[in-house]
């Protein structure tokens, strides 16, 4: 028997496909330009037929949610009052809520007799302490309209946290790590001794770190002041920071491989966005240093993370003097097994 794992996008639904016993990946695959989400789990369940994996084999259904707000602190078993939920919660995450939530809608069409789980992106971070997640303005708008920080990517941090113990050969409670997932969406995680203390992204998606096309943390006064100077509306503003600013506006687009070749053939915005993006994922690694007593480790994941020494070299560059070194050679390597000392490596895994 399997399980499948979907995270279902705004404009695709990603699959993998894994037995449920070893949790060894049998099948996985991409559903681009969704726009019927019961069309695209119809396109789903004829790729693993032709896989020769029959829905009938599937014990369960995880979904990816973004936003569990302050009820979900651990994955649930999907009913029609979770849906209810998750949808209430779709102000706080307009651009994810949504299609997590036609996601599951379709999923449960098409597999009724199954279970579907929800596992929330924002779980991982109901550790941190009140002081980190309120933001200073008046009670009122925290006990009434539920605004605080509840941050998100929390499946990414508590994964690379859980693997990190596991190369180190330390128990995760031992452990302060300081995490960054860098993809289109952008965010970096404070871990003490095990469990997040505070996070970048804020009560949505949009806060914190430059991304893809979202602009991360500006003066809030910015948006008063566009809509009195420039008349945009609340829904423009909505548009102009989520999907035109981060990288696509500096760069012209929000693929950080072509803009770092942009930037290697001379375009002065493509490389005046890679120093706006580097230098404040260097600023958020000084603000977690000094909140952690002591850090274990940097982890760096995400399409950016994993793949751009660049990046990696940006951030960890000349900061001996906070205990952080960077190793050129293994920063360029592939794979985390030649980055790690022989030694180490044995004793890891065995
Ligand atoms: P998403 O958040 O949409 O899942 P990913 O985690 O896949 O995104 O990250 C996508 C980003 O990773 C893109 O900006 C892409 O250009 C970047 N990326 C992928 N490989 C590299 C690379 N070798 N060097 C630099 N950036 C890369």
């Amino acid at each position: 028997m399997s399980i499948i794992v979907i995270n279902a996008g705004s404009s695709s639904i990603k699959y993998t496909v894994y037995k449920a016993q070893s949790l060894e990946a049998i099948d996985h695959g991409l559903i681009e330009e969704v726009s019927d989400y019961h069309d695209a789990f119809l396109e789903m369940q004829g790729n693993l037929i032709r896989h020769n994996i029959n829905l009938s084999e599937i014990e369960g259904f995880a979904h990816r949610v973004v936003h569990g707000g302050e009820k979900f602190h651990e994955p649930v078993i999907i009913d029609d009052e979770v849906i209810r939920e998750i949808n209430y919660l779709i102000p706080f995450a307009p651009l994810h809520n949504p299609a997590n939530l036609e996601g599951i809608i379709a999923a449960r069409n098409i597999a009724p007799n199954v279970p579907h789980i929800a596992i929330f992106d924002t779980s991982f971070h109901r550790s941190m302490p009140e002081y980190a997640y309120r933001y200073p303005l008046p009670h009122d708008l925290y006990e009434h309209y539920h605004i605080r920080k509840y941050g998100f990517h929390g499946t990414s941090h508590d994964y690379v946290s859980q693997k990190t113990s596991q190369w180190l050969g330390k128990p995760i409670d031992e452990l302060n790590l300081i995490t960054f997932h860098i993809g289109n969406g952008v965010s970096a995680c404070a871990i003490a001794k095990g469990i997040s203390i505070d996070t970048s992204m804020g009560m949505t998606p949009l806060e914190g770190l430059m991304m893809g096309t979202r602009s991360g943390s500006i003066d809030p006064s910015i948006i008063g002041y566009l809509m009195r100077e420039k008349g945009l509306s609340i829904d423009e503003i909505d548009v102009l920071l989520n999907k035109q600013s981060g990288l696509k506006a500096i760069a012209g687009t929000n693929d950080l491989r072509s803009i770092i070749n942009a930037k290697e053939s001379g375009d002065l915005h493509a490389a005046l966005a890679v120093e706006m993006f580097c230098f404040r994922l260097r600023k958020q690694l000084g603000e977690y240093m000094a909140i952690l007593n002591g850090v274990d480790a940097v982890i760096f994941t995400g399409g950016i993370g994993e793949h751009s020494p660049l990046v990696r070299k940006e951030v960890c560059s000349n900061l001996s003097h906070l205990g952080i070194r960077i190793d050129e050679t293994r920063n360029l390597s592939k794979t985390i097994e030649d980055t790690m000392p022989k030694a180490r490596r044995l004793q890891t895994h065995r």
